[in-house]
């Protein structure tokens, strides 16, 4: 079985400051002694310079750590007249080496349909940038029995638009709408049965080895739920909401993956 090192991604989505970013950077210098796990830190946009310079100051403490930093959102375009939007290549210029495309607020509240967050994807990559490309079903349709039909339409634009080859270097994140921010998390093995299906999937559509592909899972993960979440086959580390804000907590669910 390929070995994937586990990604442990923090989304504080319009909340956090500044000196999380401190306490964070505390506790990995002093407790998170290993790269065993990839730690990814999203800010809002405004922080993203000044945690990557703190991060650089701080480079000999955190040697052991693998931590990287990531944009929560970047346009399809490159540039020109579009107030209010951040370039994939601005995000890179930040410091950011990752970026969250397709989370489901932005589709649910920011018209982010499949096909844009494709051409996103497009641009990401295209600025060097590694897209965690988050994917779920609506109660609904879990219920009608689309969970996997919704999951396969996101894949299948991604790489309608950016080629077979498109999840090499990216990472997806399996994030069920009815567990983002509600405490009720998927069990583990929904997660897993879903987490086999996307795999699965892109071994079938893709030309990536899908076995080296990491697979986050979302949605209410806390240091009481991570350990059977993580301790799943196909799950391969976590998008974390809430718990990312309290530096113990988000700790804690890096030493837990
Ligand atoms: P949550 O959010 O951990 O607060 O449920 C996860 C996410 O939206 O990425």
């Amino acid at each position: 079985m390929t070995s994937r090192r586990p990604v442990v991604a923090g989304n504080w989505k319009m909340n956090g400051h500044l000196e999380l970013a401190d306490q964070l950077v505390e506790k990995f210098a002093t407790e998170l002694n290993s790269d065993a796990v990839e730690v990814v830190l999203c800010p809002p946009a405004v922080f993203l310079s000044d945690l990557s310079k703190k991060l650089e100051q701080n480079r000999e403490r955190l040697s052991a750590v693998e931590l990287g930093i990531g944009g929560q959102n970047a346009s399809a375009l490159e540039k020109g007249a579009h107030t209010g939007e951040i370039a994939a290549s601005m995000l890179k210029a930040a410091g950011c080496e990752y970026v969250i495309l397709g989370h489901s607020e932005r589709r649910a509240m920011y018209g982010d349909t499949p096909e844009l967050v494709a051409e996103k994807f497009a641009q990401a990559k295209a600025n060097g940038l590694t897209p965690i490309l988050c994917t779920g079903e609506s109660e609904d349709e879990r219920e009608a029995g689309k969970t996997f039909e919704v999951i396969a339409q996101d894949l299948e634009k991604v790489i309608e638009c950016n080629g077979k080859q498109a999840f090499d270097n990216a990472i997806i994140a399996y994030e069920p709408l009815w567990a983002i921010g509600t405490g009720k998390s998927a069990t583990p093995e929904q997660a897993q049965e879903v987490h086999a299906f996307i795999r699965g999937h892109l071994a079938k559509i893709g030309d990536v080895d899908a076995d080296t592909v990491r697979i986050l899972y979302g949605g209410s993960v806390t240091p009481d739920n991570a350990d059977e979440l993580f301790a799943q086959a196909d799950v391969d580390g976590g998008l974390i909401g809430g718990a990312s804000l309290v530096a113990d907590k988000f700790i804690k669910l890096c030493q837990l993956a």
